[in-house]
């Protein structure tokens, strides 16, 4: 118990102890709104004894996720059961291996990755562009529209057929046991909604609820929320308005600023002490959220004290920025600083190539948090469709991938005209194959393939029958059945691939020892999840977006690519204010030193371009001559605005405050003078 509350301050200890009912803590980044959450549910199990099975932490990224347990374990000391604390995709994925079939499908479902998404969505239609349709049926999914309301709803031709498109993808993914990320959400929600037997019963096994990062939630995660707490209302979440950094994807700020509007009787905490970063980081993190007109405008007050100056580096081009950064890097490792104590982030992955090579030429080790992944590497994806097909032998899509790999002499004429004949036949390739007779098979394909064919189908199914015995025993029997170090054999890369797939066994051997009683598809599955944030173990400096970064800090942290067209990514209006909390969010992960680095010209996109800097130096105080200009307020006398605790208002007069303006409001009656930050325009 003291453990627990040893490093809490007194608003910090209030919000642990502040078990029942709905909890709001809104603080800014760094005030230690993790460390709450993770002692409230050391607490709750601790101090006030309730089970660790009886309470669910969510969060938004695998590796928060990791430090969150790990620290509340810390806390706990002997646990018999350890909480669930997870993401929400993964919370997800077991409430839908558990229920799924309540709504007609097996649970030995396969979660695809947004790769798979979009060969599939291609697969179906080629015209319009796929990153559209996947991000329209995204929107679908998360919006609760079945293909028929996105029918209805769509006014341009475009979109009807998109909304067609989904129609297909959606009997695609259902005929092949399917299930795809947004899916792991929906679903679960559609599940609580049409059963409220089983939803009473999972909110009463869940009496205690914790959200981090709640300004990333969407209108969804919300109700699935909502669904979870109905029996008790024990929620209590922490986020703070200014690093809301999803709304592309949905994420609805409007959660945080109305909690306690969807959660009756909410107590509110606001945490004031910043405790991660030296003074002049936060100096400068402070000076470019306050170029945001709607946040709510948190005071956050330094208490580690001054430190380095935050430090603004100048390069011709992006070779001549890595050199530099590897220089800086390896000053600091020789100086006795520890690699993982440092991270270098970007706006976009594509950054990350010109770095990896500097650092890769000063021999400085990294891990890439996302990008281009193990997972997404060719040779890996060999051997995850393999053991979809094993593990569902009418799985289309990755039996395609397999059928000539290593190359069983078929050409893609035969395998098309193999697929066609199946669907025809109303059956998987598969399913077709192992019925037709050779003589059938060599009506459609040279005479030698339609034995490969037979044969390949019986050495499938005597692997699958392995996989049932010994789940340990089979890769090695995989391997040995279909030589699958084969699949690259004479090519210049042939090594590397070797290489990662023996990481890939060693991987699947480590799942199967930490997890004997899991079966293949919880290999998978678990590999879906991992791999949309995989990281890998050692001494070694972080290289990651910033949208991997949100939750995470580290005592020197680079920004690279601070310029127009990078950070800011886009131009005007509502979307530079989310570009403007990257740039927070990114700033706030430092804990001791602060590096942001600009060039003059990038090769990107095939082009070398030049570029100007961002123009968040400026408003960030970082330029000389920058005293900022003076933002002009969007209000005038006579407007009508709200505000959250005050209602409805009239403006009877605008005045200077410092660096923001005042207001003179009216309301019904009352006037008060607020900072326009705080007002909202009707
Ligand atoms: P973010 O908004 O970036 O997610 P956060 O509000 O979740 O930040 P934490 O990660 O919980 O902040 O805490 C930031 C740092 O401050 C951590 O290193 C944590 O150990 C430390 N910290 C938290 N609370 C206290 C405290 N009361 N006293 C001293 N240090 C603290
Ligand atoms: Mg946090």
């Amino acid at each position: 118990m003291e453990k627990i509350f040893a490093r809490l301050n007194e608003e910090q200890s209030i919000a642990v102890k502040n078990t029942e009912g709905p909890v709001l803590i809104l603080a800014g980044a760094g005030s230690g709104k993790t460390t709450t959450i993770v002692s409230r549910l050391a607490y709750l199990v601790k101090g006030v004894g309730i089970p660790a099975s009886n309470t669910l932490t969510l969060t938004f990224t695998n590796k928060a996720a990791k430090e969150m347990r790990e620290r509340a374990l810390g806390m706990m000391e002997d646990v018999s059961y350890p909480p669930l604390l997870c993401t929400f995709h993964k919370f997800g994925l077991l409430f839908l291996k558990f229920n799924i079939h309540l709504m007609g499908r097996k649970n030995n479902f396969v979660v695809i990755d947004t790769d798979d998404k979009k060969r599939i969505i291609k697969k179906i239609n080629s015209e319009i562009a796929t990153p559209l349709i996947a991000s329209e049926i995204s929107r679908y999914k998360n919006s609760l529209m079945t293909p028929d309301d996105a029918y209805k709803q769509a006014e341009l031709y475009n979109y009807q057929q998109i909304a067609k498109v989904y129609e297909e993808y959606e009997a695609y993914l259902a005929e092949n046991n399917l299930v795809d990320f947004d899916d792991l959400i929906a679903l679960t929600y559609k599940l609580l909604e049409d059963n409220p037997e089983l939803a009473k019963k999972t909110s009463e096994k869940y009496q205690y609820i914790m959200v981090d990062e709640y300004q990333d939630t969407n209108e969804l995660q919300l109700k699935l929320l909502q669904k979870l707490c109905s029996t008790h209302n024990n929620i209590c979440v922490v986020g703070d308005d200014d690093q809301s950094i999803y709304g592309w994807r949905g994420a609805h700020i409007r959660n945080i600023m109305e909690f306690d509007q969807d959660f009756e009787n909410t107590a509110v905490f606001k945490l004031q002490n910043n405790y991660r970063s030296r003074e002049p980081i936060l100096k400068v993190a402070n000076a470019l959220i306050e170029h945001n007109r709607s946040r709510l405008g948190k005071e956050l007050k330094p208490t580690r004290g001054s430190g380095e100056d935050v430090v603004v580096l100048n390069s011709h081009d992006e070779s001549e920025e890595a050199r530099k950064i590897a220089t800086n890097i390896t000053k600091l490792i020789d100086s006795g600083v520890s690699a993982k104590d440092i991270a270098v982030l970007y706006r976009v992955n594509v950054l990350s190539r010109s770095i990896e090579e500097g650092l890769n030429r000063a021999r400085i080790n990294y891990k890439l948090v996302g990008g281009q992944r193990f997972y997404d590497r060719a040779e890996v994806k060999d051997l995850i469709s393999y053991i979809r097909v094993i593990t569902n032998f009418n799985d289309d899509f990755s039996f395609k991938r397999i059928i000539n790999k290593p190359k069983r002499g078929l050409g893609k004429a035969s395998v098309d005209k193999l697929e066609l004949s199946a669907h025809a036949a109303e059956k998987s390739i598969f399913e077709f194959i192992k019925s037709s007779s050779v003589a059938e098979l060599e009506a459609l394909v040279r005479k030698k393939n339609a034995k490969t064919l037979k044969q390949f189908i019986k050495d499938i199914q005597s692997v699958a029958k392995v996989a049932e015995e010994s789940t340990y025993n089979f890769i090695d029997v995989l391997e040995d059945t279909f030589s699958l170090k084969d699949i690259y054999k004479s090519q210049p890369d042939e090594q590397e691939r070797i290489l990662n797939m023996d990481e890939f066994y060693a991987l699947f051997r480590d799942f199967i020892k930490n997890n004997p009683e899991s079966g293949l598809d919880e290999f998978l599955n678990e590999l879906t999840l991992q791999s949309e944030q995989d990281q890998v173990e050692g001494e070694s400096i972080y290289m990651m977006s910033i949208h991997a970064s949100k939750g995470l800090e580290f005592d020197h942290i680079f920004i690279i690519g601070m310029e127009e067209g990078f950070l800011p990514l886009v131009g005007d209006g509502s979307d530079l204010e989310e570009e403007r909390r990257l740039g927070y969010v990114s700033f706030t992960r430092a804990k001791e030193k602060l590096t942001l680095s600009h060039v003059s010209s990038r090769f990107y996109k095939g082009r070398r371009s030049d570029l100007e800097k961002s123009r968040f130096f400026n408003e960030a105080g970082l330029c000389q001559g920058s005293l900022k200009l003076e933002k002009n307020t969007a209000f005038k006398k006579g407007d009508l605005v709200r505000h959250k605790i005050f209602g409805t208002g009239r403006v009877l007069g605008v005045s200077k405050a410092g660096k923001e303006f005042k207001l003179n409001i009216n309301f019904a009656g009352t006037k008060k003078d607020i900072l326009a930050s705080f007002i909202e325009r009707l």
